[in-house]
């Protein structure tokens, strides 16, 4: 449609960019602090700066503004931010892709500064324009980033608090570890990935007799502390208190009865190894087991792997099998396919490492944590099931603290003597320990006066899961603060209800002791267009720039309009054209009512049977959409208002009132203005409905076509429609349903009979009941102009419904 650009054709290419600035000259979402209404408050997912917005984004983005813009028709005064969220693993490894480096090539000081500069001047202004093409109605002034000072303060004194609990601890101990991002990572960033490896089996020696031992690790035979087998088990029960000589590194380890041994898994009997997994890691503690580190944090092995050392752990495993293979102490090798834990962000095999961290304790609140989210409102329903599987599931404590550059420090320094912890203070947040001085000269507790500073980042989600307090903290000095938490919204996707919601609850509930929002609302997955999950490594990703440029924002909502809050959608271009074609008849059908109405002068004249019969069905169709709307059910209000558009309102409403507006001699000046009055209410109710969804579309009609009498500056600030009461006509609805059935009969009579619509016809015979044939009588002239029918008679019949004789 847009070679045919004209100014009598609507075109979004350069029609939306121009309602996205004037929303923002005009502030037309602007918070007024000021205001007493009842505020609704969005705690708006801050998304990670990846540089380009995927459709998932559009997807869910787009659920979350239909709700805010209907809310803001709802009289509230809506308080919707936008911050973004840019420190972290992340961040770093965008900047290392778009800029070529390396952070541990390039140091600290200086990578921190080439990811700010990135951010400020090239990544984040274009990321922001992007959501804002997608037609987003935030109010851009509120803003925030993730790692501005603002959020720093807030989350550095959030670390502060949380430690005077005594709910934060540090600790040396054997923690997940992500070698390629070499840093301690938490449990939510775990993922299970299936993987091709195989079950080797080894041979140990006892007493001079072989031992076979199957396992998928063998790179970590030189961290081998212990044998491990159950004690019922009768195979192995003649070896309790004997050592095994593990091969290839010929030292000796002890073999150990233990309930924990799996007799069924392998040749039931396992080899412990120091880190290998958390039931080494449960052994090691249980039996006092020495501790031989095999893997460093690089990913690389250990001098105590002798000349394995300095391999990567893949190739260790290789050239390991290769050497048992060549010394004949490898009877058997069998593929399987075996789940592992690797880092979400990088798809590595996760470690298991010793090394000091940061945790936030709170493994001991499970209980209340399930309170806590039974306390929340959530739409759907059945996605708490995810929040309580998680924390069900839950085996760590929060690790905070990462091994990284580029995030919010730590404010913390140690006491260089002692290791005592200095916060600290309030008013100099944020601080950063690495250049900034603590604010003691002496150590309190052992008098020391040299510190050593924190270099540790905090895990990004730390920040992050403060969102609400980023955002409403921005009102601190104002008296609107307090009401503006907890706050009416929290929306987002179901993949980060154990990242996102979860930590946001627990941080809120920490500081405050209650819970960050009062409803959630929870966003299924954009699929590709066979229902698959969308990734790059499939090639099946839709790319949204494309779309954008194809169709329009209007057309890419109305897709994710399409189906349930909380469901998948799979990508259909055929709904983008279904788009399409909504937006080209929507204008259309206000161009050719507007003609009528250039003398409209606002009086309702006499409404007549038709006019009546439209405001009922219109006002039933409201209901159930405010209602929907209400329970984030957008969906429905857009199936709703498409069909009432297309069917009631064009295929036969305009078509039913085109002899009142064409020949007003003949139905009369009061007719005709009624019939202007219900044109011009309807539609302006049918554009409202449709804002949330397609704002753009709806916003060139309002201004093009309403606004001169409705004066509200845009159709997003006018009020969300009411049911016409006093309009509502049972008898009406009944007898305009029966003009329907009739002239839907006459249409495909002559469609039948390759006739044009307006060919006249003599007369028609209907045969229907004493009630309906009353009831058709009230809108016979409707009858008889739309259908061009010169006479209608009546036979009377049994049943419902209407059928006529074309050949009377
Ligand atoms: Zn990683
Ligand atoms: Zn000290």
């Amino acid at each position: 449609m847009s070679t045919m650009a004209s100014e009598n054709q609507y075109d979004p290419k350069a029609s939306e960019p121009k309602w996205q600035r004037f929303w923002d000259d005009e502030g037309v979402f602007r918070f007024n602090p000021d205001e007493p209404g009842e505020i609704y408050s969005v705690d708006t997912p801050p998304p990670t700066v990846s540089g380009k917005i995927h459709i998932g984004h559009c997807f869910s983005y787009s659920h979350q503004d239909f709700i805010v813009r209907f809310k803001r028709m709802r009289g509230f005064n809506v308080f919707y931010p936008f911050g973004t969220d840019d420190n972290g693993i992340p961040t770093e490894r965008l900047i290392e892709r778009e800029k070529k480096v390396r952070a541990r090539d390039m140091g600290r000081q200086e990578f921190v500064e080439l990811c700010q500069k990135t951010l400020a001047e090239e990544l984040r202004p274009k990321y922001v324009a992007d959501w804002k093409r997608i037609g987003m109605s935030c109010d851009w002034t509120i803003f925030y980033t993730t790692i501005n000072e603002h959020c720093r303060r807030i989350s550095q004194r959030s670390f502060i608090d949380l430690y005077r609990m005594g709910r934060e601890y540090r600790k040396d101990a054997p923690t997940m570890w992500c070698p390629e991002c070499q840093t301690g990572i938490s449990q939510v960033e775990c993922q299970d990935k299936e993987l091709e490896s195989s079950f080797n089996d080894i041979v140990f020696n006892v007493d001079g007799k072989d031992l076979t031992i199957a396992t998928t690790r063998p790179e970590l035979l030189p961290a081998c502390v212990a044998i491990f087998y159950h004690p019922s088990d009768e195979r192995y029960n003649r070896y309790e208190g004997k050592m095994a000589k593990v091969p290839l590194f010929n030292f000796e380890v002890p073999i150990l009865a233990d309930e924990r041994a799996d007799p069924e898994k392998g040749t039931g009997i396992v080899m412990c190894c120091t880190f290998g997994d958390q039931m080494d890691m449960e052994w090691q503690k249980a039996r006092s087991l020495p501790i031989k580190v095999a893997i460093a944090g690089d990913g690389r092995m250990t001098e105590v792997s002798g000349k394995y050392a300095g391999l990567k752990v893949r190739e260790a495993r290789s050239q390991i099998i290769e050497d048992l293979k060549a010394a004949g102490l490898l009877t058997g090798q069998k593929s399987i396919r075996h789940v592992v834990n690797v880092h979400e962000r990088c798809g590595t095999e996760i470690e298991f490492l010793k090394s000091k961290q940061w945790f936030i304790k709170y493994l001991d609140l499970k209980d209340e944590m399930l309170e806590w989210g039974r306390q929340l409102n959530w739409y759907p329903d059945h996605m708490r099931h995810r929040f309580e599987h998680w924390v069900a599931g839950l085996q760590w404590d929060w690790l905070i603290s990462r091994q990284r550059y580029f995030g919010v420090p730590f404010p913390v320094w140690y006491c260089a003597k002692c290791d005592e912890v200095i916060l600290a203070r309030e008013e100099d947040l944020p601080v950063d320990p690495l250049t900034d001085k603590p604010p003691v000269d002496k150590c309190p507790k052992c008098g020391h006066n040299e510190f050593v500073p924190e270099r540790d980042i905090l895990d990004t989600w730390a920040t992050s899961s403060l969102t609400p307090k980023l955002c409403t903290e921005l009102y601190k000095d104002h008296p609107v603060f307090k009401r503006l938490y907890p706050m009416s919204l929290r929306p987002q996707a179901h993949d980060i209800i154990t990242f996102w919601l979860f930590n946001t609850v627990v941080k809120s509930r920490m500081h405050d002791r209650m819970n960050p929002w009062k409803d959630v609302m929870i966003s299924g997955h954009a699929q590709d267009p066979h229902g698959r999950k969308m990734s790059k490594s499939k090639g099946n990703v839709v790319d949204p720039y494309e779309v954008l440029k194809k169709y329009s924002a209007d057309s890419l909502r109305f897709w994710a309009a399409g189906c349930k809050l909380g469901d998948d959608l799979p990508f259909s271009e055929k709904d983008l054209v279904t788009g399409e074609k909504f937006i080209t008849k929507i204008w259309n059908a206000s161009r050719f009512a507007f003609m009528h109405l250039s003398d409209y002068d606002g009086g309702e004249g006499k409404l007549e049977v038709a006019d009546r019969w439209l405001f009922t069905k219109l006002s039933k169709i409201i209901e159930a959409s405010t209602d929907a709307f209400e329970r984030y059910e957008y969906s429905r209000t857009k199936a709703e208002i498409e069909k009432f558009f297309w069917q009631t309102y064009c295929d036969y409403y305009l078509e039913i009132v085109k002899e009142r507006l064409y020949k007003p001699d003949l139905r009369g000046a009061e007719s005709r203005k009624a019939a202007q009055y219900t044109i011009y209410n309807s539609l302006l109710t049918i554009v409202k409905m449709m804002a949330p969804i397609m704002p753009h579309i709806t916003e060139e009609l309002y201004q093009t076509h309403f606004k001169g009498r409705e004066r509200t500056k845009s159709v997003h600030n006018t009020k969300w429609p009411e049911p016409f009461k006093k309009y509502a006509d049972e008898e009406a609805e009944k007898a305009g349903d029966l003009l329907v059935e009739a002239l839907a009969q006459v249409r495909k009579f002559k469609s039948d009979g390759k006739m044009s619509l307006v060919k006249e016809l003599e007369g028609i015979a209907i045969a229907a009941n004493v009630e309906n044939t009353k009831l058709l009588k009230l809108v016979e002239q409707d009858l008889k102009g739309t259908g061009k029918i010169k006479a209608v008679e009546y036979r009377t019949a049994e049943g419902d419904g209407v059928k006529i004789d074309f050949g009377a």
